[in-house]
């Protein structure tokens, strides 16, 4: 019978404690608990072992040579990016003002040396209650930002995400002095698609359409969003406007010989594509999403104008 045995791998302890064998002790509970324990004798190894490993929870003496306890537990919580840590201070100081200065210095927690071991093993289970609670939040926060950013009929990002992040591809393109392409697509004669096979059908088009392009674009840099109902702005950081060009009639002319099938109906399905790109010569006045979309956009209308299933192109 071992109650307490944890899913301790998910939370590895770091000891510091320079006494060697207070240290052992500490370690051989915290071992036979279950938990995942790594030891060391000073502030600044614990340091510079948690810079190159995560540890979720520290244990740690106040006054060991080197490096204090009181100035690991500030210098772990100067990082906050790779997420919390339950530090846990041990301390032969019991008066009020030495643990006010503990819980000051960033410790979550304090035990009196020398600790007694079960309540050492429930002060680890609390912190390891704050730390699930925090890992949850985490992902219910990421969860949220997937789905604030993301059409839910097609999958690929939504109109917002796109706001956000092509000015920034923007700028990066011109810190770098790099080109960057748009292409902006649109379905053709998409309304009669809708009235001859119904809405449902409609959306089992887009969905499939936009599954087809993502393959076809470069999986790492391009990328792919949502502009209005069956309009979509293609990305294409490091591509020239030639290559946006070569890029559009290739997707264009390879949609029109495919065949999109729904519910055992092979239909046929064109595009028309507007095409713009920017490159070091660039002039600055250009250099901005709306000067950007508004050509791409130019384009596309120029495209449909002269009768679908075309590529227009044309520079900033
Ligand atoms: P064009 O070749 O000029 O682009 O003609 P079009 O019919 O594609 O363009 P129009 O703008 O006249 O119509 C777009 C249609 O797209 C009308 C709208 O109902 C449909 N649509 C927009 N969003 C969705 C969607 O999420 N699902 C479905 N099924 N249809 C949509
Ligand atoms: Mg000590
Ligand atoms: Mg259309
Ligand atoms: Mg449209």
């Amino acid at each position: 019978m071992n109650k307490m045995k944890e899913p301790s791998p998910h939370f590895p302890i770091l000891i510091a404690e320079d006494n060697p064998v207070s240290r052992k002790l500490l370690e051989k509970t915290l071992l036979k608990a279950g938990y995942e324990v790594t030891s060391v004798e000073n502030g600044r190894k614990a340091l510079e072992l948690f810079n190159k490993k995560f540890f979720p929870i520290v244990l740690t003496d106040w006054m060991m040579p080197e490096m204090s306890g009181l100035e690991l537990c500030r210098a772990i919580r100067k990082d906050t990016s790779k997420g919390y840590v339950f530090i846990v201070l041990l301390t032969a100081k019991d008066s009020k003002d030495d643990i006010v200065s503990g819980l000051e210095a960033g410790a979550d927690d304090y035990l009196t040396k020398p600790p007694n071991h079960s309540e050492m093993i429930a002060r680890i289970k609390t912190g390891i209650r704050i730390l699930e609670l925090e890992r949850s939040l985490k992902r219910a926060n990421e969860e949220i930002r997937v789905l604030s950013i993301t059409d839910p009929l097609t999958g690929c990002y939504n109109r917002g995400y796109m706001t956000e992040r092509l000015p920034q591809e923007i700028k990066r393109a011109k810190r770098y002095r790099r080109p960057l392409s748009l292409l902006l697509c649109d379905i053709d004669h998409f309304k009669e698609l809708n009235d001859t096979y119904g809405h449902q059908v409609g959306d089992r088009i887009l969905k499939k359409f936009v599954q087809w392009i993502k393959k076809s674009i470069r999986s790492d840099v391009d990328w792919l969003a949502r502009y209005g109902g069956e309009e979509f702005l293609i990305v294409l950081p490091e591509t020239d406007f030639n290559g946006a060009y070569i890029m559009a009639e290739r997707l264009r002319s390879a949609i029109a010989q495919r065949v999109i099938n729904v519910q055992e109906r092979g239909i046929h399905v064109t595009a028309s594509f507007g095409v713009t790109g920017l490159d070091p010569a660039t002039p600055n006045d250009k250099l901005s999403p709306e000067a950007m979309i508004t050509q791409a956009d130019k384009c596309l209308y120029q495209a449909k104008q002269e009768g679908r299933n075309r590529v227009e192109a044309g520079k900033l």
